[in-house]
C-alpha cells in the first residue's frame, strides 16, 4: 500500500514536458533530507500552483524538482561531495577567461554550446554522429542559452526527441538567458562582464525557461565566451551553481585528453570544432562519461 501510494505521488510530480506556470521563483540556500538522502536545496517556486523546490543531491550531485511538503530540514554538512566541488570551483586565481572546471580527472565529458546564432537550424550532425558511434544514450551536456532556445525552437524539441528515443541523455547546463555579447569589444567589457549584464536574473531566468517546458537545469553552468571576474565567479557559486571551463576547445586546437571536457557549438556558429570531434569519434574514440562528480577534477 504504501509503495503504491509513493508511486501515485512520483506519477503526480513527473512534470510533464509541456508549458508549466511558474512563479516566486527564488534562490534559496539550505540542506534536508528527501527520500532519505541528503540535499541542498537550490530554488523555491510555485508550478502550476504546486510550492516546489529544486534540490541537489549532496552526493550524485544530481538535481531534482521536488514537492516542498516532502522535505525536513537538517544543518548543512560543508563536507559533503557538492560542496567540496563547488568549492573547487570558485577558487582563486580567477583569470579572465576559463575559470572554474576545465577537468573531470577521467573519462571524456563533451559539452555543446548553444550561444543566440542567427544561423537557421542546428548541427545536427554533430548529435547524429554521437549516437552514431558511442554507447547511446549518449551523455552530453548542452549548456543553452534562452535566446537560442526561442529562435531555435524545431531544434530544441528535435533534441528533446533525440534524449526520448535513447540516443542522447541531456544535461541542461545553464549559459545565461541572453548571453550578451559586443563584437568589437575586449573581453573586460564584454559577455557577462557588459556594463548592461543584469547576472543573476540571466542565470535564473534560463533555469525558468527550462522549468516551464517541463526539463530539470543541472547544477552546472558555463560563462557566456568563458569571460568571468572573481565578482560574477562568486555570484555563480552563491547560487549553489557550478563553473564549468574546458581544457579542449577543440576549434581552438586544444587535444582531449583523459578527464577533458570538450567544448563544441552546436549552434553552427563553430563548424570546425564539429569537424573535429565527428572525425574523432570515428577512430575509437572512448566512451562519453556524463560531468557527474569525480574524486579528482582539476582547474
Ligand atoms: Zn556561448
Amino acid at each position: 500500500m504504501k509503495s503504491k501510494f509513493k508511486y501515485f505521488l512520483l506519477t503526480l510530480w513527473t512534470l510533464s514536458l509541456s508549458a508549466h506556470n511558474l512563479q516566486n521563483y527564488k534562490a534559496v540556500n539550505y540542506c534536508g533530507t528527501y527520500d532519505n538522502k541528503n540535499i541542498t536545496v537550490i530554488r523555491d517556486f510555485i508550478i502550476d500552483g504546486n510550492k516546489s523546490l529544486l534540490v541537489v543531491d549532496n552526493n550524485s550531485l544530481q538535481t531534482k524538482i521536488i514537492p516542498k511538503t516532502r522535505i525536513t530540514k537538517t544543518e548543512c554538512d560543508n563536507n559533503s561531495e557538492y560542496k567540496k566541488f563547488l568549492k573547487l570551483s570558485h577558487l582563486p586565481p580567477y583569470p579572465l577567461q576559463n575559470d572554474g572546471i576545465t577537468n573531470i580527472g577521467n573519462g571524456i565529458h563533451i559539452t555543446t554550446d548553444m550561444c543566440p546564432s542567427s544561423k537557421k537550424g542546428y548541427e545536427q550532425r554533430l548529435y547524429i554522429g554521437l549516437a552514431k558511434y558511442l554507447k547511446r544514450p549518449v551523455p552530453v551536456t548542452i549548456f543553452v542559452s534562452g535566446r537560442w532556445i526561442k529562435k531555435h525552437p524545431k531544434a530544441f524539441d528535435e533534441l528533446l526527441d533525440m534524449q526520448k528515443d535513447g540516443n542522447l541523455s541531456i544535461t541542461w547546463g545553464n549559459h545565461t538567458y541572453r548571453h550578451i555579447y559586443h563584437p568589437h569589444k575586449s573581453l573586460k567589457q564584454n559577455f557577462v562582464l557588459s556594463p548592461e549584464e543584469r547576472f543573476i536574473p540571466d542565470i535564473l531566468d534560463l533555469e525558468k525557461l527550462l522549468i516551464s517546458k517541463g526539463l530539470t537545469p543541472s547544477l552546472f553552468f558555463r560563462f557566456p565566451g568563458l569571460v568571468s571576474d572573481k565578482k560574477t565567479i562568486e555570484e555563480v557559486a552563491k547560487l549553489g551553481l557550478i563553473t564549468i571551463g574546458s581544457d579542449a576547445w577543440l576549434a581552438k586546437g586544444q587535444k582531449p585528453k583523459n578527464g577533458s571536457i570538450i567544448l563544441v557549438h552546436g549552434n553552427k556558429n563553430e563548424p570546425k570544432g564539429v569537424d573535429i570531434l565527428l572525425k574523432l569519434l570515428k577512430i575509437n574514440f572512448p566512451y562519453a562519461t556524463s560531468i557527474a562528480f569525480h574524486k579528482n577534477h582539476n582547474r
